[in-house]
């Protein structure tokens, strides 16, 4: 893959920087522009359509005003309708980070991708060029074995439906490719953040530096029930192990029924509900250090507590024993019953990233938003749920600003009229747009 950038911002420019890109002999001609100057627009838009018409896929970002006001019929979007009305593959970006998860997801093998503007997009450009070695390191050493994906949007991976592009999105088939690349991370100083289900994330809009590890292949995720205990990899949904643990009549895992996280989440928050957490019901944690080193280490040896297991904010959990006891499948589906019916009059449906705040020493955040009159305050896309207080949910196209405005608002509240420090627990990653 080639990345040039080019300061062209004239259609006759853009054509001619075309041709030369062309004379490269790759594969596929990848047009990134940034228009810049409505009033060029308004003057050249056919041109525009024209030059770029020769493209194999175009990406436009908006138009880059230098100081003018936006002028109706000069948008990036009347370039787009244009070149869709040729057959030309066009794809909008919002933002430069927008951008990159579009990159991402049309990129193939032989690629040139041409960077054009005059305005801010150089940034971009070399942005894409920095960042392609780690994909290409990283999906060179999964090989087969994994799933590797550049600039994977984050919202697809989110329970808020929130999050801008990882810079690389890894999903090892196995312990052993897994540790290969936490090593390489370790190694070259790359960050290296794990994402289970994503249920109690947040991911700022400029998405995740480095590379993000999920755990949910069949090989990192499988469910067995031996000698009354639950072996689990740490991708496993918390679901799927209380369905294993009911079928072998392992009774006192149905708290976890409706938290809808995986394994490896649920035992770095110490998950819990209906007065159970996690770290009761784990016998052992099989955990992997940053050199990518694996062992065994009994549950009495972790320090756990309230929705926080320190040594899991680094090593990484790979699978556990769980413990239960004997109970009839029939008794805990009574539980799993009553369990949800509990949970389903008490919490929204709509997309959220869980509990928003821990709850204070002197009272559940979400009796204190209540108490605040805040329920139902929103920010962009991004509302107090009318449901539970603690519950911040997203209307469609909530970006993870207007969720931290809102937060910011609640502590405000919280701290001005009851002298409350209210802490996340909902987990901020990634960096702003
Ligand atoms: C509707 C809804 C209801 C919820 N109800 C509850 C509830 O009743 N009780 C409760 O406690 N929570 C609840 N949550 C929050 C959330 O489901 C839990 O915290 C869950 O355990 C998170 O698991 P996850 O796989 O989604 O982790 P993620 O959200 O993906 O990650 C959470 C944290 O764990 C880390 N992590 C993930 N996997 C690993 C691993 N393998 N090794 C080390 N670190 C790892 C991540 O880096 C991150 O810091 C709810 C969320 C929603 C959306």
């Amino acid at each position: 893959m080639e990345v040039v950038d080019d300061y062209a911002h004239h259609p006759r420019e853009v054509a001619a920087t075309m041709e030369a890109a062309r004379s490269r002999g790759r594969k596929r001609l990848v047009l990134i522009l940034q228009p810049h100057r409505y009033t060029r627009m308004a003057t050249f838009l056919d041109g525009f359509a024209d030059a770029l018409a020769k493209a194999d896929a175009v990406v436009l970002l908006p138009v880059y005003a230098a100081g003018e006001k936006s002028i109706s019929g000069a948008e990036s979007s009347d370039l787009a309708g244009k070149l869709s009305e040729k057959g030309v593959k066009v794809e909008l970006a919002s933002s430069m980070a927008e951008a990159r998860s579009i990159l991402g997801k049309i990129w193939e093998e032989g690629d040139l991708f041409l960077f054009l503007g005059a305005g801010d997009i150089t940034q971009l450009a070399r942005r894409v060029a920095e960042e392609a070695e780690l994909f290409f390191q990283i999906r060179l050493t999964a090989g087969k074995e994994g799933v590797v994906r550049w600039y994977e949007p984050m919202r697809k991976h989110t329970t808020i439906r929130i999050g801008g592009p990882a810079q690389v999105w890894f999903e090892p088939d196995s312990e052993e490719m897994l540790g290969r690349v936490v090593a390489i991370c370790d190694e070259k100083k790359y960050p290296l953040t794990v994402v289970g289900r994503g249920s109690n994330l947040l991911v700022r809009d400029g998405g995740i530096p480095g590379v993000c590890v999920n755990l949910g292949r069949p090989g990192m995720s499988q469910i067995e029930a031996v000698g009354g205990k639950i072996r689990a990899g740490a991708g496993a949904r918390l679901k799927q192990i209380v369905a294993s643990a009911k079928a072998a009549g392992i009774g006192g895992l149905e708290f976890m029924e409706g938290i809808p996280g995986a394994l490896g989440g649920a035992m770095r928050m110490n998950a819990g509900a209906m007065e159970s957490w996690t770290f009761e019901v784990v016998e052992s944690v099989r955990l992997m250090d940053r050199k990518g080193q694996v062992q065994d280490v009994p549950a009495a040896e972790f320090e756990v507590k309230y929705r926080k297991v320190p040594r899991l904010t680094k090593d990484i959990a790979v699978g556990a024993v769980l413990k239960g006891s004997s109970v009839q499948p029939e008794d805990i589906a009574e539980r799993l019953k009553k369990y949800s019916r509990k949970r389903w009059d008490s919490q929204p449906a709509a997309p959220s990233a869980g509990c928003i705040f821990k709850n204070a020493e002197t009272i559940p955040a979400g009796k204190l938003i209540d108490e605040l009159g805040l329920k139902d305050t929103a920010v962009g896309g991004a509302r107090i749920s009318p449901v539970h207080g603690n519950f911040i949910v997203n209307q469609g196209g909530a970006k993870a600003s207007d969720v931290l405005a809102l937060m910011e608002k609640v502590r405000e509240r919280a701290k001005a009229d009851r002298g409350i420090e209210l802490e996340p627990e909902v987990i901020v990653l990634g960096e702003d747009e």
